[in-house]
């Protein structure tokens, strides 16, 4: 790894015994570009399985339809309320859309907490929630009461027939609300505003954050079509041309396909890749078999990753001189904004210290320097992953448009792409790296996942408004 020879000009030959046996013990997690390169094939061999009507029931990867069928055109405008939920946080806004002509997107949001009893128990419950906080919101902003759209960011898999309808087929990240699974998710949430009453909206969209994040980035920039998540879970969406959705009517022109890449493995493709840490992740998690490259990618996992880690080292006597602490033992307590603050360019080394000592452990230097070693590897590997996935999804976009090269933009959102300081450059240079004829411009689009919500419902009332001219 690239990495490593550099970290030999700067560190003593005891150091670089420090790293080298770090890199042994998790060989498996580091990607070689060939590796890549396959797992990238794997992807895309798994995104044509999704599209075709043959094989869609049993696709692991399931490339929904979303109903988008267009970016934004700048022309868009109006007010709207959006709600977000499903990442790390559960919010509510209200989005201003250009109002004199210029391109400029105003919000105003609010976030209210979700009660962990809310994530587990009847689905009702959490839909009341959540009509609770639109309407608290209304009223604390004291927005008027004229009608208004509004955009619902849902974050977890549904299939949609229509922009405002979504049937949800399967829980991910830490939900699992009863009485929702195969039901639609926007008659919920429409029945829930009615019972709780006072409030006066129109749900005309649902949105996966993925699609959010695309829409919000190609308001500003035309080329971006895709959109792509790396935060509590991991996903992305593209344009894809109508002629290859079997599972939608028409040949001409794009819709845009959420890929619920998160599930990509969930068939057996990733086994080769798969490493023991990877499973015990996977056996203590609330969907067993599911997700499995989201579990090797995304934030809700990649801390927990590092603790398995630590603490099988710690037993073999590879660190902290074999001891290891109750909080070590202990699910959850090391946690991926702790890779975030490891590998901090400056602080790095001294906040591994402390977060370490915090863990009831005694870290030696030499301990410090392997664990942050550790967090490197298990962040990189999250970085490839999401680069190779990536590089299929770019490769398909060019090769549907018949083109040499292709100059396209992607929009990212998520806390561990906006947060961990070296993850965007990582993946930047790997994608730039697997498909060098793709000429790819990385945006992050700030509260794009809520943003976007507002966004596809402007673009639907835009497109409905030229219909009926
Ligand atoms: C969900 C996706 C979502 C992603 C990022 C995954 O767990 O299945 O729908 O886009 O998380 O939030
Ligand atoms: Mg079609």
């Amino acid at each position: 790894m690239f990495a490593v020879h550099l970290l030999s000009f700067y560190f003593s030959k005891l150091q670089e015994d420090q790293i080298r046996k770090v890199d042994r013990f998790l060989y498996a997690m580091r990607l070689s570009d060939d590796q890549l390169v396959d797992i990238s094939a794997r992807f895309r061999a798994g995104m044509e399985k999704g599209l075709s009507s043959e094989s869609n029931a049993t696709a692991a990867v399931k490339m929904l339809p979303t109903h988008v069928l267009s970016t934004p055109d700048g022309s868009e405008k109006g007010e709207f309320l959006a709600l977000d939920l499903g990442g790390s946080k559960f919010k509510v806004l209200q989005v201003k859309v250009s109002e004199n002509g210029k391109r400029r997107v105003e919000m105003e949001s609010e976030t209210y907490p979700i009660p962990e009893e809310l994530l587990n128990g009847r689905g009702t419950e959490m839909f009341d929630h959540v009509a609770e906080s639109l309407k608290d919101f209304l009223q604390k902003k004291h927005i008027n009461q004229k009608r208004k759209a509004l955009g619902f960011t849902f974050s977890f898999p549904c299939g949609q027939s229509k922009i405002d309808e979504g049937v949800l087929l399967s829980w991910s990240k830490n939900y699992k609300a009863r009485g929702v699974l195969g039901t639609n998710v926007v008659q919920s949430l429409r029945q829930a505003i009615d019972r709780v009453g006072g409030t006066n909206v129109d749900v005309l969209a649902l949105v996966n954050d993925t699609v959010g994040t695309m829409m919000t980035c190609g308001y500003d920039d035309q080329r971006c079509e895709v959109g792509v998540i790396i935060g509590t879970g991991t996903n992305a969406c593209y344009m894809e041309e109508l002629r290859h959705i079997d599972l939608v009517e028409g040949d001409e022109g794009r819709m845009c396909i959420n890929t619920e890449w998160g599930a990509f493995g969930d068939d057996g493709a990733l086994d080769d890749f798969i490493t023991h840490f990877d499973r015990e992740i996977d056996a203590a998690s609330t969907n067993p078999g599911k997700q499995l490259f989201e579990k090797m990618v995304s934030g809700m996992y990649m801390g927990e990753l590092v603790r398995l880690i630590l603490l099988k080292m710690a037993k073999k006597g590879l660190l902290f001189d074999g001891r290891v602490s109750n909080a070590l033992r202990t699910k959850g307590k090391f946690q991926t904004k702790h890779i975030t603050l490891i590998e901090q360019y400056k602080d790095g080394l001294k906040n591994t210290r402390e977060i370490l000592t915090e863990l009831g452990l005694s870290p030696s230097a030499d301990d410090c320097l392997a664990v942050q070693h550790v967090s490197t590897i298990v962040s990189f590997r999250s970085a490839n992953l999401c680069a190779a996935a990536l590089a299929a999804i770019l490769t398909r976009i060019r090769e549907n448009r018949k083109l040499k090269s292709l100059r396209i933009t992607v929009g990212v959102d998520g806390t561990v792409y906006r947060t961990h300081p070296q993850y965007p450059k990582r993946l930047h240079k790997v994608v730039r790296r697997l498909v060098p004829e793709c000429h790819v411009r990385f945006v992050l689009s700030e509260s794009g996942s809520s943003k976007g919500a507002a966004m596809v419902t402007a673009v639907a009332q835009r497109l409905a408004a030229q219909r009926r001219e």
